[in-house]
């Protein structure tokens, strides 16, 4: 027979029941339950100069299903309250220790950059996912990542997923050097900075895929993060390059004026 261990004072005094919650927006919240998976987290650390990392872990996690590239809807919101849903991509996830990371950027105001800025170990925290057809093509000759920050956190968990012979092409550009995450394959990719620039309709990260050395015929390109420069760097591919529109894997994760892009 198992004993959990008991604090000191509770072999005198017997435990005080708790008051249930009534009301409505409680009966919201248990519905809710009802859809949603609900973590702990476990661990909040700075990851690069703006972004933070969370580990968040509970039984849930273990039997969840996912591919590296997805992402979860997270209901963004702290001490329990239920906040607006905001995308964030799995950095890793361990099936077997019930974990998973993401990495949330501080890019100002927004309900994720505040709930980014406020999550603190032992939160609750309620998503939906992991979902997503931002994944790996297996049948790619050869794999070309590009994106800015956010698209990084995805980039990472598909860098780690693919053989260690699985040739790997790519530009992940961040404002500064202390903004970069810890990549695998990071030796096989440029790594621009756009200083004081905007991530928006990057011509600094456009110019680092065109002067990449790629063989010369197309592999599977998977684009994310500001909406104008991942057209921009298709139009590179597809019209400067002469790749076919399919072999290229586009995901929008931002745009300037728009708020929650998915
Ligand atoms: C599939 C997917 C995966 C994503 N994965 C990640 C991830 O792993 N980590 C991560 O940090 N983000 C990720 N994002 C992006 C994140 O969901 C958006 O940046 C989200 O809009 C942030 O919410 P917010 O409430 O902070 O800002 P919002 O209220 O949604 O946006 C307000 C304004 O802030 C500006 N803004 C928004 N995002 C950025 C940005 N990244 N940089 C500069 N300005 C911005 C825009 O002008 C926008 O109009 C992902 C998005 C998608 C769709």
């Amino acid at each position: 027979m198992t004993h959990s261990p008991q604090p000191a004072s509770s072999d005198t005094e017997p435990p005080v029941p708790q008051p249930v919650p009534s009301g409505p927006r409680n009966l919201r919240t248990r519905l809710l339950d009802l859809f949603v998976t609900t973590a702990t987290v476990l661990e909040a650390a700075p990851i690069a100069a703006r972004m933070r990392r969370f580990r968040l872990g509970g039984e849930a996690l273990g039997s969840l299903k996912f591919v590296p590239g997805q992402q979860l809807r997270i209901l963004t919101g702290t001490d329990g309250r239920v906040g607006d849903p905001r995308t964030y991509s799995v950095w890793h996830f361990d099936p077997a220790a019930a974990v998973l990371d993401l990495c949330v950027l501080d890019h100002g105001e927004g309900p994720g950059s505040r709930w980014g800025r406020a999550v603190e170990v032992g939160d609750q925290v309620r998503f939906r996912g992991p979902t997503g057809s931002f994944t790996l093509r297996a049948a790619a000759p050869y794999h070309l990542f590009a994106g800015e920050e956010t698209a990084a956190v995805a980039f990472g968990a598909m860098l780690a997923a693919l053989p260690d012979d699985a040739p790997v092409y790519g530009a992940v550009e961040t404002a500064t050097a202390a903004d970069r995450l810890p990549l695998p394959r990071a030796a096989d990719l440029s790594h621009p900075l756009r200083g004081t620039a905007s991530a928006a309709s990057s011509q600094v990260l456009v110019d680092a895929v065109r002067d990449l050395r790629l063989p010369d015929t197309p592999g599977v390109a998977y684009l994310a993060g500001e909406a104008r420069t991942i057209q921009s760097l298709r139009r590179h591919l597809v019209e400067e390059r002469g790749w076919p529109r399919k072999s290229v894997v586009m995901k929008p994760f931002w745009t300037p004026g728009k708020k929650g892009l998915e």
